[in-house]
């Protein structure tokens, strides 16, 4: 569910159904794996998606296409250096531009539109750090504007830039498809990559029957599960958010960020005669805090909703990276690797596939040193302590309560003949039994009440009701047979 595929383009879905060979296999059709098989299209490029195009973590963004990221520049200024925050701002506002040339030279029809872009203080003890971010953009010659935010949510100071735009992210890719399309390109959907192995200078990637045969291979698969010495859990968490798309009146054409955690924001949508807000807010790590139904409450009264206007709720994760800038570049050998977009993956998606798609063609590429994927700094180590405490209580936490009766009418779990089980009871009386442990690491799951999903809290896999994968990175079901 999602507010951008509501008027999807119904089409043939092509499945992965031989084994075949490319010289580069984008696995991902994302806003990174799509943008990238565009600056490739002239290459024997192939995408694979173990979903539809652009059904991951992108069908749920806000789509704001930002680089006046909250207190981003202050924090990076902070873990790293001030050059290397001037160079991550100045890389945003490139990819803005790469992506805009995108849309005007293919003649995308995604919506896309120039708004002002506000970066607000909800707590009076924001005032001040967000005034540093602010006097660093400025002797940075970005050109922004205090004023109060049109809305009326509570502000103690806010500030906003206008060379700034929004859009459909569905949309768009929909225009790359047809692009890609038109070029010849394989996209296969409903097509999972379950491995991949090198073999002498090329990998072997493998869905449930097929083999691709590859010489490079891009993980644009937003958290990849494949690559063991890269030990992305230990680089990152992830931080989840909640949604909710109502019905208003007017379009304020505005988008709007709090500068501090949890994060609220807003921004807005026309579809036809309907106008909507897309209002989001209580983000937070996920391992620490889960009770789905309060943080959508709170999204409700944050924004002064009413429940009659409330058209659907839905809540999205990204993984967060200690030094806030993703990774991004060449993993080892002929591996890429785009991930750990901090929630800025409309910028970082483009800028990823700009980087990954020079390398790839040997051109140069001023950010290669900066997001250099297999960077470990200060911040990493500092991290480190927090990501595993985290990690280690949700993996360990409710094993350690075997046999716990109903943990709501609905929801059990028990230990049965040494394996844990989590058992969903439906409206019907109907039991569904799943194993309580993701295949990715092993963490016990969560259920997630309002989307009826077991989410797994450590690394954000997800599955339905009866263990199905729905979202990696696990990469296997988790169904219960007595
Ligand atoms: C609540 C929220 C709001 C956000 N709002 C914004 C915003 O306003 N602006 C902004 O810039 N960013 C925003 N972001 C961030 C942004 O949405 C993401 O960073 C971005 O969409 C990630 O894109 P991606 O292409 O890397 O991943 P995805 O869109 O998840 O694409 C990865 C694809 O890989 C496929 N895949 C996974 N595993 C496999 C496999 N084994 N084999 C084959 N395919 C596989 C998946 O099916 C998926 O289609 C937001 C994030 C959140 C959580």
């Amino acid at each position: 569910m999602s507010i951008w595929n509501k008027n999807e383009i119904k089409r043939e879905i092509e499945k992965l159904d031989k084994d075949i060979e490319t010289d580069i296999l984008i696995m991902g059709a994302g806003i990174t794996g799509m943008t990238c098989a565009y600056f490739l299209k002239d290459k024997n490029v192939c995408v694979v998606d173990a979903n539809k195009v652009g059904h991951g973590v992108t069908l749920n963004t806000t789509a704001k296409i930002n680089y006046f990221q909250e207190r981003i520049y202050t924090k990076i200024k902070n873990v790293r250096n001030e050059k290397t925050a001037k160079k991550y701002l100045k890389s945003q506002i490139g990819a803005i531009k790469n992506i805009k040339e995108i849309i005007e030279k293919e003649n995308i029809d995604c919506d896309f539109k120039r708004v002002d872009s506000y970066v607000f203080s909800n707590i009076e003890s924001e005032i001040e750090p967000l005034k540093k971010e602010i006097e660093f953009l400025r002797k940075n010659d970005i050109d922004i504007k205090e004023k109060k935010l049109p809305n009326k949510i509570t502000q103690y100071s806010s500030y906003y830039v206008s060379d700034t735009y929004i859009f459909n992210p569905i949309k768009y890719l929909e225009g790359l498809y047809k692009i890609l399309k038109e070029k010849n390109i394989n996209i296969y959907e409903n097509s999972k990559i379950i491995k991949i192995e090198k073999k002498d200078d090329y990998y072997i990637c493998y869905s449930d029957k097929y083999k691709i045969k590859s010489k490079k291979v891009l993980l644009a698969c937003h958290y990849p599960y494949f690559i063991l010495p890269f030990l992305l859990p230990l680089r990152s968490h992830i931080e989840k958010s909640y949604i909710a798309i109502s019905r208003v009146k007017k379009d304020l054409g505005f988008t709007c960020i709090s500068s501090n955690k949890p994060t609220y924001s807003c921004r807005f949508y026309k579809d036809g005669d309907n106008i909507y807000q897309i209002s989001l807010s209580e983000s937070h790590n996920t391992s620490i805090k889960q009770n789905d139904s309060y943080h959508f409450q709170r999204v409700k009264e944050i924004f002064n909703l009413k429940e009659k206007d409330i058209v659907m709720t839905y809540s999205n994760v990204d993984i967060m990276t200690p030094d806030h800038m993703p990774y991004i570049g060449r993993l080892k050998d002929n591996i890429y690797i785009a991930c750990g977009y901090n929630t800025w993956g409309m910028t970082n998606g483009v800028l990823a596939s700009k980087i990954i798609s020079d390398m790839i063609l040997n051109k140069e590429n001023e950010y290669v040193e900066i997001f250099n994927p297999n960077r470990i700094n200060l911040a990493n180590i500092i991290d480190l302590p927090n990501i595993l405490f985290s990690q280690t209580k949700s993996f360990l936490g409710p094993k350690l309560n075997k046999n716990k009766p109903w943990y709501k009418d609905n929801i059990k779990f028990i230990n049965k003949d040494g394996k844990n089980l989590a058992i969903y009871k439906d409206e019907n009386g109907f039991k569904h039994i799943i194993y309580n442990k993701c295949p990715h690491f092993g963490c016990s799951l969560i259920f997630n009440e309002e989307e009826k999903t077991w989410d797994c809290p450590c690394h954000s896999s997800r599955f339905d009701i009866d263990g199905k994968s729905i979202k990696g990175p696990s990469n296997y079901d988790i169904s219960y047979k007595e």
